[in-house]
């Protein structure tokens, strides 16, 4: 989907906008993770975030948001760079379905006592990471919190993804940052309450394009438009890489195996690996050792 991102100004720019509809983005880690409806959600929400925070970025700059669980839930990552590309993926990929009375997902039952590393890498020594226990599990307000406490912008984010009996059907983020905090009480807690009243996100996305979502908050100053898309740079040669971590009994053990396939986490891409592949990373691996 083209310009399924849209970012604005308003108040003078005092305030900024951003929405995505990342309705596609989402089906498409379902496919390629085989994801029950209950992990879709999760994911989706978590993904739907990392381009909302993106959109912020720098250039050159990546964002990882990954929520940890101690329990069978396990970890739930994303990324985005500043041009939007993401990948996630959710180790559990079968998470049955928790309802809540308003039939809507139970995600912060599942997440409860998870906690949110947010990695800012800008391309220096040392990324940027913040850790924080989730304050609320439902992912947006954990994300808010996040750019509150860490980022020190006063934010509002809503996220959402709709899921019925045949799959996917919206999914989105919207994000409400208040960037100049001189403003007065009266004009913030506009923004705010506008916000707050406004339907779910994938509620909103059903009805009405993006442009028309952002119009409640009034006319923006600017409009920009971007494109986010589910992108992996995951090669064969990156895959024969991380085996390095193997030792070489290990090694020899999974030559024997005739039909051994390594999945990139990040997209669930299949790698065949042969005997030879092996060959190749056990010379690297006496290569690096010795060096
Ligand atoms: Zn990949």
């Amino acid at each position: 989907m083209l310009n399924n991102v849209v970012q604005a100004g308003f108040f003078d720019n005092r305030v900024r906008v951003v929405c995505t509809n990342s309705t596609d983005i989402v089906k498409e880690s379902v496919i390629r993770h085989d994801l029950s409806p209950m992990s879709s959600v999760i994911l989706g929400r978590l993904l739907s975030a990392s381009i909302l925070l993106g959109s912020w970025m720098s250039e050159k700059e990546r964002v990882t948001l990954m929520i940890s669980t101690n329990d069978d839930v396990g970890d739930i990552v994303a990324q985005s760079n500043s041009n939007l590309e993401v990948k996630g993926y959710i180790s559990n990929k079968k998470l049955e379905a928790v309802f809540k009375e308003n039939g809507k997902f139970d995600v912060s039952k599942v997440l409860k006592n998870g906690s949110l590393n947010v990695i800012r890498d800008l391309g220096l020594k040392k990324p940027v990471v913040s850790n924080m226990p989730l304050i609320n599990g439902e992912i947006a307000e954990d994300i808010a919190y996040y750019m509150n406490q860490s980022e020190q912008v006063p934010s509002a984010v809503s996220l959402g993804v709709f899921a019925d009996k045949e799959g996917i059907v919206s999914a989105g983020g919207l994000m409400l940052q208040i960037l100049d905090r001189t403003m007065k009480d009266e004009d913030i807690a506009f923004f705010e309450k506008t916000f707050i009243n406004m339907d779910s996100i994938s509620s909103l996305l059903r009805k009405k394009s993006l442009e028309d979502i952002i119009k409640v908050f009034g006319n923006p100053d600017y409009i920009e438009y971007k494109n986010s898309s589910f992108v992996c740079n995951c090669s064969k040669e990156k895959v024969l890489n991380s085996l390095i971590t193997f030792n070489f009994d290990e090694l020899e053990e999974m030559k024997k195996d005739n039909e051994l396939a390594v999945h990139c986490s990040w997209c669930s891409k299949k790698y065949e690996i042969n005997s030879k592949d092996l060959d190749e990373v056990i010379n690297i691996k006496r290569r690096s050792d010795n060096a």
